[in-house]
């Protein structure tokens, strides 16, 4: 089969390898769409922690069953499914709490075990007890591929209490800025503010008008802080979702933040890229909260399914390229260049 391997940081080859094997009491699925993620770039640029080499990557992973281990599922040949690319133990602490993105043996399709820039993925018996998301069928398999990202921000906003009277800002109107704004609405946030520097992306956001965010901040022209505080009454918003590597998360970060703000630490910092002295005093008397964010938990990742087959939330126009997996190197140009939105691999 065909598969796009990353050997080596920078290293990308569109390879003929042999078809994996149908793994006890696993299945094979055969991609229909695999979206591609910041991360994916990050990791063609300059590697990542999870990371092992040589590697098929994706892992925003939508197809139908090719092949099951029959003894072990009563799935079927051609069924619609979406992957929660976690392979999670499902016995150490935090699976046994509900906290399987972060499973003491954890694998990931597409960071230490081959995902879905390939024809077939082979996904072992953890995913289909946990992992694997039924989709009905006729469901639009390249929106259903946009459901892992999706539910790493539902990871985010659950993990920052996003709710009913928060004031949001988003930082960054790429896809992540766009799915998180769409889903603190879902949510019931009472002011959404996205904040982005590119006019293409900031166009593309402004036609979503309301639905998306009640302001659109361009950073060329406005300041962040003069926005929060006008759209605030100089209060600060509650919650601070950053979807750029660009911003750092500082002290002025804090600035933005009322009492009881939060802000979710949701991209990783460049190392060296944050400040080592945070300013704590503010955190303190302010009753500030900085949240890591990592991953989906499988639950999330079958409510991200749930949302966006249902349409409750429309991501439909955040699709900005198709192509098949020989076009792989312009999927991720696009996700690099930052040109349009989400570029998706499909068959
Ligand atoms: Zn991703
Ligand atoms: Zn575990």
């Amino acid at each position: 089969m065909q598969a796009a391997v990353l050997t080596a940081p920078g290293r990308l080859e569109l390879r003929e390898m042999p078809a994996p094997d149908c793994p006890p009491g696993g299945a094979l699925v055969r991609v229909h769409s695999c979206s591609v993620c910041g991360t994916d770039v990050k990791m063609l640029e300059r590697g990542h922690r999870d990371l092992s080499y040589p590697r098929v990557l994706g892992h925003e992973i939508a197809g139908r069953i090719d092949q099951v281990d029959e003894s072990e599922s009563d799935l079927s040949p051609g069924d619609p499914v979406q992957v929660w690319p976690g392979l999670a133990c499902g016995v150490c602490r935090p699976c046994r709490r509900g906290q399987d993105n972060q499973c003491e043996s954890m694998g990931i399709l597409g960071f230490n075990r081959d995902g879905g820039y390939a024809e077939l993925v082979a996904l072992p018996r953890e995913s289909l007890v946990r992992g694997l998301c039924r989709l009905k069928r006729g469901a639009d398999l390249s929106l259903a591929s946009l459901a892992e990202p999706l539910a790493c921000c539902i990871n985010g906003q659950e993990l920052t209490g996003v709710g009913p009277l928060d004031q949001v800002l988003v930082l960054g109107g790429g896809p992540i800025g766009c799915l998180h704004a769409l889903l603190a609405r879902r949510r019931g946030a009472e002011k959404v503010l996205l904040a982005e520097r590119l006019p293409g992306r900031i166009r593309m956001a402004e036609r979503r008008g309301q639905s998306l965010a009640d302001r659109v901040i361009d950073t060329r022209d406005q300041t962040i802080r003069d926005v929060v505080a006008e759209e605030t009454g100089g209060r600060g918003v509650d919650v601070i979702l950053p979807a750029t590597p660009e911003i750092d998360v500082d002290c002025d970060m804090l600035g933005l933040l009322a009492p009881r703000g939060r802000i979710s630490l949701f991209s990783g910092p460049r190392p060296g890229s944050f400040r080592e002295v945070m300013d704590i005093r503010t955190m303190h008397y302010r009753d500030l909260m900085l949240v890591g964010a990592y991953g989906s938990t499988s639950r999330q990742n079958r409510v991200a399914a749930e949302m966006i087959s249902s349409r409750e939330i429309d991501v439909r126009w955040l699709i900005t390229m198709r192509t098949d997996l020989g076009g792989v190197g312009k999927a991720l140009e696009h996700a690099m260049t930052r040109a349009g939105m989400k570029a998706v691999i499909c068959r």
